[in-house]
């Protein structure tokens, strides 16, 4: 998207607006189905939670995509946007056994990541296959809070468990029609990734109906200039090559399956943010924007670095600027970064916001959430309103508390 383009849209919408390519999504698609094109059955579900926008699904959908849901809403979106119940996987962690029979009426693959629903759900419904979460105990992800799939992970079934996983199966016959991992995001090291495949393929061995084999997610994408992402490309010529042999072995075609996030929309969206206040400190110069960690949580969250430009004086002199917000707590998007000269106005563009930034926004400091805009076929299309004060005072209510 142009700058032109951009400015256009936050004058149209106002700010703060995310804006989100159809086309990069598209993009990042293909390159993720092309670099598997070896592989037979391929099935790719978009993991919802990373930016769940019900126009957002239905791209996902024209594209041939599945989805990977994490509550019922989400499997609830997902079939209101079109998909099919056998389009979506149903992949939570610690969620009530009465929330996975609710998604298993609906008609959704459901995954379970612990022995004690497996178990009770086997008992009560031994003929609804279910896919089972697998911990390898592989240390991948950038951040802590983001590896899922340490010994100490709360995600995922323990390969060391597999004895007790095999006597549940056996007690309750019931029917284990995929196994799965998501090691976590932030996958750096294609070696890291494959090891756990390998962990992956022997657990597959101990069962003999699998249908698909699905090894979750955790691609790279660069935030910022210099930053190392996964190499899609060999990953799909290594892991393909892998995959295709185990079917061999196992003697029944699989389906590999995945369930990208990130990968998939984080560099399909921008945030858009008009700056308040230009403010000279002793130490600094802060340009305060008409947003906050009420909008876009990660760089507080998780320390990440999105880059920010200046898309209204993209040629001006760089100085440098602590990007912050104007939530009543610090709120630091950026300290001491170069941008173009910034002027009270100017229109600011944070990169690589499609994904976990609208889903994770709240209102907190009871601001509204903001407006989300998809440039579709060149042409700006409003996907969701900006909220009002309506929605601020909705459900709440008032009680009398007397005089
Ligand atoms: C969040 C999540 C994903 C997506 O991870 P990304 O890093 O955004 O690709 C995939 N699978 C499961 C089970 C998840 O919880």
């Amino acid at each position: 998207m142009e700058h032109k383009t951009l400015l256009q849209i936050a004058k149209d919408f106002e700010s703060p607006v995310y804006v989100y390519d159809s086309d990069k999504i598209g993009a990042q698609y293909k390159r993720l189905t092309s670099a598997f094109s070896k592989v037979k059955k391929l099935k790719l579900n978009y993991a919802v939670k990373a930016l769940s926008n019900i126009s957002i699904l239905k791209l996902f959908k024209t594209l041939g995509s599945g989805l990977d849901t994490v509550s019922i809403q989400e499997v609830k979106l997902g079939l209101m946007a079109g998909f099919s119940p056998e389009q979506i996987i149903f992949t939570p962690n610690g969620v009530s056994l009465e929330e996975i029979e609710m998604a298993a009426k609906l008609g959704v693959q459901i995954n379970i990541d612990n022995l004690s629903i497996l178990e009770q759900f086997g008992t009560r419904h031994p003929k609804t296959p279910v896919c089972i979460r697998i911990n390898p105990h592989v240390m991948a992800g950038g951040n802590t809070n983001i590896s899922v799939g340490h010994i100490d992970s709360k995600f995922g079934i323990s390969i060391h468990q597999i004895p007790h996983l095999l006597r549940i199966i056996d007690n309750t016959k019931m029917n284990i029609n995929g196994i799965h991992m998501h090691t976590g995001s932030d996958i750096l090291d294609i070696d890291v990734f494959l090891y756990a495949s390998e962990i992956l393929f022997d657990t597959a061995l101990h069962f003999k109906d699998l249908e698909f084999i699905d090894f979750g997610s955790g691609f790279k994408v660069p935030y910022k200039e210099g930053d190392i992402e996964t190499n899609i490309e060999e990953l799909g010529q290594k892991l393909s090559e892998r995959f295709n042999a185990f079917c061999k072995k196992y003697g029944r075609e699989l389906t590999l399956a995945f369930e990208p996030g990130k990968f998939l929309v984080s560099e399909a969206g921008v945030f858009l943010t008009k700056v308040n206040v230009v403010k000279q400190t002793t130490s600094t110069v802060f340009a305060q924007v008409d947003s906050g960690f009420n909008h876009l949580i990660r760089p507080m969250l998780y320390g990440s670095q999105h880059e920010i430009i200046n898309i209204s004086n993209s040629k001006g002199r760089e100085r440098f600027y602590s990007v912050v917000g104007y939530i009543c707590e610090t709120d630091t998007f950026a300290s001491n970064i170069r941008i173009n000269e910034i002027s009270e106005g100017d229109i600011l563009c944070f990169k690589n916001a499609g994904a976990y930034c609208f889903t994770m926004a709240s209102n907190y400091n009871s601001r509204f959430r903001p407006a989300e805009v998809l440039w579709h076929n060149k042409k700006a299309h409003l996907i969701r309103k900006r909220e009002t004060f309506e929605d601020i005072i909705n459900n709440q209510i008032e009680i009398d508390l007397g005089a």
